[in-house]
């Protein structure tokens, strides 16, 4: 067979050869060592937060050792695209900090950077394999594939065209005219010459040396309106783009052997792989994929609940890196990005998900942060998520720094919140208009104990005492009502007491913040302010 002649017979209108597109693409320029990595999503609508892990691991990787990231819309399936995905993606990465050198908004010498836009290059290289016996047309139908399938199920045997099962492989010149002549579609099949006995030795930077089935299949590599399957375009287009490092799903780890085949039939070096496993999650003891309907899998839930970009980083590269956390512990202000990231730190089985520990990640996070970087972010994030809270925050922007400001600043900041939502249940009961009390008056104080408290406390409070002054005034209220003033006497003896000091100061906290637990009492009565504080006294007197 004249495997040239057939290669024009199938592509007559390709005029361009490898050689164009390797001298188009040329090898990138770049500092040794820098690494090339992409990530390549289906514009399916649906934003995977699991995708962070990839996305940031090729971020990390090219930008630490000065080479270069890429997205590359990967829409050769149009059954599954979605208007308007393709910016919900950038968006959605670039929330979260995660900066493309090279896409189809950032441009870039390697493009286009939308398969959808590359069929005349994927053509090229299909023809070239035709033209060196690498690939052939196929022929089969709808119905003769489903027969096939059929029979193999059957015989319960692998599944696909391969062995006895192929009927195109060996057409010959004459009978690929006349089939095309008659119209009939085709499709483009790589020539395996693979043995399902045997084993392929490959090393994944991440999972080690691995030994996976060869491929014995003759995979379709242009489907019949000659746009290609994932494994062409993958192997076309990491070439040419330079990709020194295919990060991707392990989902697609059994189909390697292939392309080790195809990137040897195309000639191309072959780049390092890197499979990450999905992101798990625990259900019970058992691990299970987060999908798609479980809660925290879509992105935009990270928008929606106020989470910080850099807590989720900081969590997503807790996952990543099991030395992370050391060095947050010896580096608790440095930058994220000055983090060694380092390949040999992923574990092999990948990580597990839980929503407590990303909060928790969070309010270490936020913690660190001082009141007016929190302020700008909550009412950043209430605008458009929470008009309500934005308004009240920004009535008094002094105000409402101060509040946030509680506990900030010390060796020890506490620790109220993970995201930008919980703060207006943790600010409530700043604003007269989402004050409530939903906190009982300690039980063992007697109603007219509590009375006297509250009135004696309205009838002096000062706002310009200091934090010692200010419990010694609640110490005399409580031994004047025959409380203990200090929880020590009381302990040694309860009898002679109506109660203790912890008791006055509840009801205090209680009838200032309607709740049992709140930030430091002093810190708390100063913001809210003299007028505030003997108000709430008297009314919770009165209840
Ligand atoms: N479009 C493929 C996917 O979403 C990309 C895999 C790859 O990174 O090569 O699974």
């Amino acid at each position: 067979m004249d495997y040239q002649k057939l290669a024009q017979l199938l592509y007559p209108d390709i005029d361009k050869t490898p050689e164009y597109y390797e001298e188009k693409y040329p090898p990138r320029d770049l500092p040794e060592g820098a690494k090339v990595t992409r990530f390549a999503p289906s514009p399916t609508g649906f934003v995977h937060f699991g995708g962070l892990f990839p996305v940031t691991v090729c971020e990390r990787l090219a930008h630490q050792s000065g080479g270069v990231f890429m997205l590359r819309i990967e829409d050769t399936d149009s059954k599954r695209e979605v208007e308007g995905a393709e910016m919900d993606i950038i968006r959605a990465f670039e929330h979260f900090g995660i900066r493309f050198d090279e896409s189809i908004v950032h441009g870039g010498d390697y493009g286009p950077y939308r398969q959808s836009d590359r069929k005349a290059i994927y053509q090229c290289y299909a023809k070239y394999l035709v033209a060196n016996g690498h690939a052939y047309p196929c022929f089969c139908s709808a119905e003769e594939l489903d027969e096939l399938r059929a029979r193999q199920e059957e015989a319960k045997v692998t599944p696909g065209y391969y062995g006895e099962y192929v009927r195109c492989r060996d057409l010959s010149y004459e009978e690929v005219e006349a089939n095309l002549k008659a119209g009939k579609p085709f499709v483009l099949r790589f020539r395996s010459n693979g043995n399902a006995e045997n084993k392929v030795k490959i090393t994944d930077l991440i999972k080690g040396n691995l030994e996976i089935t060869e491929n014995s299949i003759d995979h379709v590599l242009l489907k019949s309106d000659g746009i290609p399957t994932y494994h062409m375009a993958h192997a076309v287009d990491d070439h040419l783009m330079r990709t020194t490092h295919v990060i991707r799903g392990e989902e697609w780890l059994p189909s390697l052997p292939y392309h080790v085949q195809l990137f040897q039939a195309l000639g191309f070096r072959l780049p390092k792989y890197m499979h990450i496993s999905q992101l798990m999650r625990l259900e019970g003891t058992a691990k299970k994929k987060l999908s798609k309907r479980d809660a925290g899998a879509g992105i935009t839930y990270y928008f929606s609940e106020g989470y910080a970009p850099e807590c989720v980083t900081e969590y997503v590269m807790t996952l990543l890196n099991s030395n992370f956390e050391d060095w947050r512990r010896a580096n608790p202000n440095e930058d994220i990005d000055k983090f060694p990231f380092a390949i040999k730190k992923m574990s092999p089985s990948g990580c597990l998900f839980d929503m407590a520990k990303l909060n928790d990640v969070c309010k270490n996070v936020v913690s660190r942060m001082d009141a007016e970087t929190v302020y700008n972010k909550v009412t950043g994030w209430a605008e458009e998520y929470d008009p309500e809270l934005h308004a009240l925050l920004t009535r008094d922007p002094d105000y409402s720094r101060r509040i946030l400001g509680i506990g900030r600043g010390g060796a020890k900041p506490r620790k109220d919140i993970a995201l930008w939502k919980e703060v207006k249940e943790y600010v409530s009961f700043f604003f007269e208009e989402l004050f409530t009390v939903s906190a009982e008056m300690p039980a063992n104080v007697e109603p007219a104990d509590r009375v006297k408290i509250l009135t004696a406390f309205a009838e002096s409070y000062d706002e310009t005492a200091d934090q010692t002054a200010w419990f010694d005034g609640i110490r005399a209220i409580a031994e004047s009502v025959g409380y203990a003033g200090d929880m020590k006497a009381y302990k040694a003896e309860p009898e002679k007491y109506r109660g203790h000091i912890g008791d006055v100061s509840m009801c205090l906290r209680v009838a200032v913040t309607g709740r049992e637990s709140s930030p430091d009492m002093y810190e708390v009565m100063k913001i809210l302010g003299a007028e505030k504080v003997t108000a709430r006294c008297l009314a919770a007197a009165k209840a």
